[in-house]
Parts: C-alpha cells; structure tokens; sequence
C-alpha cells in the first residue's frame, strides 16, 4: 500500500510526517555532488566535503545502531553514489536488520547497469531519485549540468529493468517544485510513464541554502502551485491519483486538492559526530546552532560526552516559520509548521486563510 493509499485509509488528511515510511534515518555519506542544483539547500559544500571525507565505516554503523526504533535508512547528503564505500553501506544496512534500506540520489551513477545490479544486491530497496523537470531543457537548467537529465531517466530505466529481479524495491521521483517548473507536472507524469514508478513525490521548495539566496526567482506561490497540481490531478486516473503526492506547502493553499494528495513536511532524523555538546540525562533533548548558524535539536543517546548528535528538523524549521495569531483558528494548527518567513515577507498573508476545524477533519 501508498503512502497515500494509507492517509485515504485513513479516511483524512495525511498529517505531518505520513509520507514518512515509518521512523526514517538519513545517513549522510555524499561529501560531493556531480550536480549544482540552483535550489540546492545544502550550501555550505566545503565544511559538508570536511566533515563526511572524515567519517569513517565505524561512524556510519554507530550511526545506523543508535536508534533502536529506526526502521528505515536512506543514504543521503551530496550525492551518496559518488562514496566508493555504498555498496558497503546498503550491506551494512541490510546485515543490521533495516527493512527498508533506501537511497536518496540524483540517479546518475544508476545509468551504469553493473553498479545499479550491485547496490541492488547489497540490499538496496529503496531509491529516492530527483528528477526536476519533464526534459533536460528543463532538468539540466536547474541541475546546472548537462546531461543531468539523459543519465537519471537511463538509471530509472536501468532499475525498472530489474524491477522482476528484485520484486522489493519500491522506485520513487523526489521534484523541487519551483518557478521553472511548476506548470510541467503533467508532461513529466506521461515521462516518467514507461519507468515503472511507485510514487511521484513533489516537494515544495523551500527557501533555504540556495533556495533562500536566490528565492526571487525560484520560489513560485503556494496558490499558483495548488492550482496547477489541482489541474494536473483532475486529469488523473484512480490508479495514477494513487502516485502522486504533493509536500512542503501549507495545507490552507491546497484545499481544493484531493485530500489523499495533500501533505506537508517529511520527518526524518539524522546525526552528526560532534561530541561538543554535553547532556546530562540519556535522552533529554536540546538545543544549539547548527554550523550552518540555524538551530538543530539534539537528542543524547549515549549520555555525557557522546561522539554523535541527533539532529532533527523540526527546530531548524522553527526558527524559518512563522505563523500568525489568526492560525489558532485554524484546524491545521497543531500539524502545519507555519510558513517561511522570507514568503511572508515578499507576498504577505494573504492566500493563508485558516481553515475550518470540521473542513480539516477530512473527507
Ligand atoms: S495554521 Fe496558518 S499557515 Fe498553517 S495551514 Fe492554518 S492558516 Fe495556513
């Protein structure tokens, strides 16, 4: 079953973090990338590459034994293909217990069927690949690297090629929504038709990293997006209807969007070794800057003087979002985030309209 066949189960809006397939941890491992995504949230590369050249295969199985309740990784961070050692990992991963061992990549390394065979038979079960547009013309402006485009769809046909091999995998897309691209959903729908796709998952840009220094040109309006994915929703199928899912937009922007399409921010932790940070209980959770100078929330898992830092989102977002008193009405309050602050700033309240509690319960 979707994730969204799940929320529609459910017979309501996907609440925050539905999309998540169970307790999520990302593994940073990517210390470069081969793309330069314009949107890219992920600005610091330099103190990124210093940081995860340094991590050794014993951090990354501390990192993936910490949580016990951690039910699904996804290697991530830069592009994780380019680390020698992946094969590696998904093993790692696999042999530790992890049902679902994923991959968030830009699909490039994929177009190489043996390394594609390989990462599959190490235990990989899970892709997560970004494809921004429905063309290279598109895809390749915002990747700002040629052929971008031509090497994620050859890695996605390499893997739907496999697909009766390795009957666990699940394939999804991950798209940035953003100004160049918002109004293609349909044409990048019927592109991706022939590669075997579980679930189309369209996230919102948010204005961060990148996003955030160039997000006059890039960040489209949340009513502007709504309406072209209602458009591009109306014209599909149940069985279509059941692949896609748009996030990272207030949900008081998409009420005329069917409910099972609907939802809001991904959930996932991750850690980072620091051991700069002292507790002094197991499990209590803090705070502190980030060095990106935004604010990460930090749980202790191994007491005093611990090497890793749980890192959750959940705060960062905080200190971006912003809500306004009218909110409190609103029957989304307790699940919505609120909105970038840097929107509000540009465009104003206007298209945040609460919404009624009995009109939030779903249909
Ligand atoms: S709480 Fe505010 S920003 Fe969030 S969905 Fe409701 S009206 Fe929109």
């Amino acid at each position: 079953m979707t994730d969204n066949q799940q929320a529609a189960e459910k017979g309501g809006m996907p609440a925050q973090g539905d999309s998540a397939l169970g307790d999520r941890l990302h593994v940073c491992v990517g210390y470069s990338c081969n793309n330069n995504c314009i949107f890219c949230m992920e600005s610091d590369r330099d103190t990124r590459f210093l940081r995860l050249k340094a991590q050794t295969p014993e951090d990354v199985r501390r990192m993936m034994t910490l949580d016990p309740d951690a039910r699904e990784v996804m290697f991530t961070s830069g592009e994780p293909t380019l680390h020698p050692q992946l094969p590696e990992y998904i093993r790692m991963a696999r042999d530790i217990g992890f049902p679902t061992v994923g991959l968030i990549t830009n699909g490039r390394r994929l177009a190489y069927k043996p390394y594609a065979r390989e990462l599959l038979e190490a235990g990989l079960n899970h892709l997560l690949v970004s494809v921004h547009g429905p063309n290279a013309r598109v895809h390749d402006m915002l990747t700002r690297s040629k052929g971008s485009f031509a090497q994620a769809l050859a890695g996605l046909a390499n893997m739907a090629s496999m697909r009766d091999e390795f009957p666990g995998l699940m394939v999804h897309t991950s798209y940035v929504v953003n100004t160049y691209n918002y109004k293609y959903f349909s044409e990048f729908f019927d592109a991706m038709r022939p590669l075997r796709v579980d679930q189309h998952v369209f996230n919102v840009m948010m204005p961060d990293g990148r996003g955030s220094q160039n997000i006059d040109t890039l960040m489209a309006r949340y009513r502007d997006i709504a309406e072209a994915f209602r458009a591009f929703s109306a014209g599909l199928s149940t069985e279509g209807l059941s692949k896609v899912f748009l996030l990272d937009i207030p949900y008081c922007t998409t009420t005329g969007l069917p409910d099972q399409v609907r939802g809001y921010v991904e959930r996932y932790f991750h850690y980072e070794t620091g051991g700069t940070v002292s507790f002094g209980n197991s499990g209590a959770e803090q705070a502190r800057p980030g060095n990106d100078g935004t604010l990460m929330q930090l749980s202790a898992l191994a007491g005093e003087g611990s090497d890793y830092d749980r890192v959750a989102k959940g705060v960062h977002d905080a200190m971006l979002r912003v809500k306004r008193d009218e909110c409190a009405a609103c029957g989304f309050e307790t699940v919505c985030r609120g909105v970038f602050r840097s929107y509000i700033e540009r465009w104003g309240w206007d298209e945040f309209q609460p919404v009624r509690k009995d009109a939030s319960q779903g249909a």
